[in-house]
């Protein structure tokens, strides 16, 4: 059984708590490789701005080059349309075969939402999930996720989840330093392009 982490979320902008967590999900739950998917066009994200996927992108890039462990899939920000994750696991599957065990990665705060993706029912069939939990937004499988999908749902803590990035874009839109939350790559990237500047800024 090959064992694959998905990393999905919006990386607006990629952080270090993202490393992190991907880098000790696939320590822990012993993942061949993870897949960073920065996400696409996200049906519960109408109501926000979310910087072109060009530039999260080129961000991802550039916060994981340097981790052979880690690769990235540009396949919900080239497709048409809403983006479910669904999908996702489905092209993944099609890809790496049958004979494979997919690990969903992304923040608690989503997955507490799961009853409201996409064919939730044919997702947790197909997929399992890690639930990376930030400090300070306590995250309890048995209260908040239907008994049903417990199973499949791995509750995952991660202290270096503290950064986040909306508080990233906040700093950046009021002209303080956000050196050693993110890569210095990906910071220059964001001065260069002029990312979440106050005139470009609308969260
Ligand atoms: P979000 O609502 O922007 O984020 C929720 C929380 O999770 C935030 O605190 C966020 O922190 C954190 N987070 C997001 N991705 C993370 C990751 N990979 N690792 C650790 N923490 C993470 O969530 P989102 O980015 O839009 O969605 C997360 C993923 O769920 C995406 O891949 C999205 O496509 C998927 N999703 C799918 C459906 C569906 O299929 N219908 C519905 C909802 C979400 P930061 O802001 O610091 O990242």
């Amino acid at each position: 059984m090959k064992k694959i982490g998905i990393m999905g979320g919006t990386f607006d902008p990629i952080h270090f708590g993202h490393l992190v967590t991907a880098e000790a999900a696939r320590d822990a739950f012993g993942l061949e490789k993870v897949v960073f998917v920065p996400a696409g066009h996200p049906p519960h994200k109408r109501h926000r701005t979310v910087s072109e996927a060009r530039h999260r992108i080129a961000m991802v890039n550039h916060a994981i080059i340097s981790n052979p462990g880690f690769s990235l899939s540009t396949i919900e920000t080239e497709r048409e349309g809403y983006s479910y994750t669904i999908d996702t696991v489905n092209e993944f599957l099609t890809i790496y075969g049958d004979n494979t065990e997919l690990y969903f990665i992304t923040g608690a705060d989503a997955i507490i939402e799961i009853l409201s993706w996409h064919r939730v029912e044919e997702l947790i069939e197909k997929c399992r999930f890690i639930a990376a939990t930030r400090p300070g937004f306590p995250f309890n499988k048995d209260s908040q996720i239907p008994q049903e999908y417990r199973g499949r749902i791995f509750p995952f803590k991660v202290p270096a989840l503290a950064i986040s990035s909306s508080q990233i874009r906040e700093m950046v839109s009021q002209g303080r330093s956000i050196r050693y939350l993110l890569p210095d790559t990906v910071e220059a990237y964001i001065r260069k392009n002029n990312l979440y500047r106050k005139e470009n800024f609308h969260d």
